[in-house]
């Protein structure tokens, strides 16, 4: 892993900050976080102000909880996709069924508790659509919608082929044994044609919120043939 990108683990979220001219943030965890997330920018010696940029990957409780508290850390913008914003500023939760045996057995257990997560509410800066460059952050690459686990659902695709996918890939365990699509989706239809478009544009790595970073190798690759 380059120092260009940082990964910030707020408990099950891994979240990232990407260096540019300026820092974004990939995401910004469960809620009752932002105190962790302040220590991790000192111990890395982060002014949080150089933060200009959240990046939502899309509007599920264990990424959009801390939001509040790292905006109003760092000042920074939040950009969430037009479809999941109700999420960030009603703090509405719309969850994802499970599309996998395990996934339904976890919705199941999950189900149970999230309904009493609070999650704080915040304003959507930007509104996403289709794609957004970010080389106004001195960035180069751009925020892409790739629906599916949600209907929200973006990744951030730099030009060097690195894609911060949110939950259009997992690679942790209980979740999965092995990296690869998502254990819960809106449209896993979606999900699919999504990676395909990733793939065609040069995705490489993958940056999953839940679990470490790995290649597209064998794990995705497949996708790409699918349906030429
Ligand atoms: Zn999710
Ligand atoms: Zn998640």
């Amino acid at each position: 892993m380059n120092n260009r990108i940082i990964p910030i683990v707020l408990r099950i979220t891994r979240c990232y900050l990407i260096r540019g001219d300026n820092l974004i943030l990939i995401d910004g965890g469960m809620p009752n976080k932002g105190d962790v997330f302040r220590k991790a920018l000192s111990k890395l010696s982060i002014d949080p102000r150089e933060i200009k940029l959240i990046v939502i990957t899309h509007g599920h409780w264990d990424h959009i909880g801390s939001v509040r508290d790292i905006r109003e850390l760092t000042g920074a913008r939040t950009a969430i996709h037009e479809l999941d914003r109700g999420c960030l500023e009603k703090g509405k939760e719309r969850r994802a069924p499970g599309v996998t045996r395990c996934g339904r057995f976890m919705t199941g257990m999950i189900g149970s508790f999230s309904g009493r997560i609070r999650i704080p509410i915040t304003d959507a800066d930007i509104t996403l659509g289709d794609e957004f460059q970010l080389a106004q952050f001195g960035i180069d690459g751009s925020i892409i919608h790739t629906p599916g686990h949600t209907l929200g659902s973006v990744s951030v695709l730099l030009e060097t082929g690195e894609a911060f996918v949110g939950d259009l890939a997992m690679n942790m365990f209980p979740l999965t044994v092995r990296p690869g699509l998502p254990i819960f989706a809106e449209d896993l239809q979606k999900v699919k044609e999504s990676w395909k478009m990733l793939l065609n544009r040069g995705a490489k790595t993958v940056y999953p919120a839940h679990g470490k970073p790995f290649g597209v190798g064998r794990h995705l690759r497949h996708l790409q043939k699918k349906g030429g």
